[in-house]
């Protein structure tokens, strides 16, 4: 196992600086996922831990020593990629052993190890099967099986499971948590999807233009956004933001679970007349858009009996209430 440490890590590519002074401690043993929009610099951040692209400036340390001149195969890192990067003409035997043969470890060790590897993935019945003959879900699990051969103290991870489907993403999501449970290694997984970062996660480390904006548990990253990029980026919908009448450059802001809807005005905090603009049942809720004045708010609600066009009241209670000052950072709430 290994913590993980960046120091005023900068990185340019040309005169392009995507990272700049960069500090952030990735602790030993956690599951870290680097999350953010496309081209926040949460590749090159892994990149940076495995050596294969290392800084501009500044140090990395791993288990507190800087690994700066250290090349990537001796950082005890694995990487798994989206695109698996697994052999095709082997079978997924050579393709698990392929890193053991290299280091000369001796046949009946190889197989001893391979063979409790592909269990621990749930592969010991495809030992034999070419790649091109296995699904998405075991191709990404032969991939990890690679990785795991070397025995790593870190893992990285660059959206590995981005080529499954919906569903099979779901379940190789549970697999890798359990996984990380069975090996108490530390992960630093890479996704641009919010909800695998908040399913997945035991620390969301949340980046916007080479920047961090807050590195909290999932939980409190949702329930205390720090600004309100963080605010828009988890949740599916994300935080409803508003203007105050009277309230200058300040913006609310409230979780569309929040929010309650009646046909009758509502004695709540922030109350509004609105109109459906929208409707969504998604079984059991159900996810509306109203329209109030010039602003629209997206509400999940466990009722489905307002209509498109019907007129509600939309009602949201102080406690669930947050506001952000005019550089979207939270004040209050
Ligand atoms: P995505 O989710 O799309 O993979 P990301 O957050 O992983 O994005 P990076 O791949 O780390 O983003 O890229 C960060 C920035 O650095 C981007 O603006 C990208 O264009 C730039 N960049 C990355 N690699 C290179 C390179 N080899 N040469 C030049 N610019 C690069």
């Amino acid at each position: 196992m290994a913590s993980i440490e960046f120091v005023r890590v900068s990185k340019s590519f040309d005169k392009n600086e995507v990272i700049s002074d960069l500090n952030l401690k990735i602790e030993d043993g956690k599951f870290t996922v680097l999350v953010g929009p496309s081209g926040c610099g949460k590749t090159t951040l892994l990149r940076m831990i495995a050596g294969i692209d290392p800084q501009t400036s500044g140090s990395v340390l791993i288990d507190g020593k800087d690994v700066t001149r250290i090349p990537p195969g001796r950082r005890g890192v694995a990487m798994v990629f989206q695109n698996y990067a697994i052999y095709p003409t082997m079978s997924v035997r050579e393709n698990i052993e392929f890193g053991l043969k290299n280091n000369k470890v001796p046949k009946a060790e190889r197989k001893e190890l391979v063979e409790s590897i592909a269990e621990t993935v749930g592969l010991s019945d495809y030992l034999d099967r070419k790649p091109s003959t296995l699904s998405g879900g075991q191709r990404q699990r032969v991939a990890l099986a690679r990785a795991m051969v070397k025995k790593p103290s870190v893992f990285l991870m660059d959206e590995p499971l981005s080529n499954l489907d919906a569903k099979l993403r779901v379940q190789m999501r549970i697999e890798l948590i359990e996984l990380h449970k069975k090996l108490g290694t530390t992960f630093v997984y890479v996704t641009h999807d919010q909800v695998e970062a908040m399913s997945m996660a035991d620390t969301i480390v949340l980046m916007n233009k080479g920047v961090i904006q807050q590195e909290a548990s999932p939980e409190t990253m949702y329930r205390e956004p720090v600004n309100r990029f963080v605010a828009e980026f988890i949740g599916v919908p994300p935080m409803n933001i508003g203007k105050l009448p009277d309230g200058g450059d300040v913006s609310f802001g409230f979780r569309p679970e929040s929010a309650v809807l009646s046909a009758e005005p509502l004695g709540l905090h922030y109350s509004e007349r609105g109109t459906v603009a929208t409707r969504e049942m998604l079984g059991s809720e159900t996810v509306y858009q109203i329209r109030c004045g010039d602003q629209a708010f997206m509400v999940k609600s466990a009722e489905d009996r307002f209509k498109v066009d019907q007129e509600v009241y939309m009602g949201v209670a102080a406690d669930k209430l947050c506001f952000f000052d005019a550089d979207g950072k939270r004040i209050r709430g």
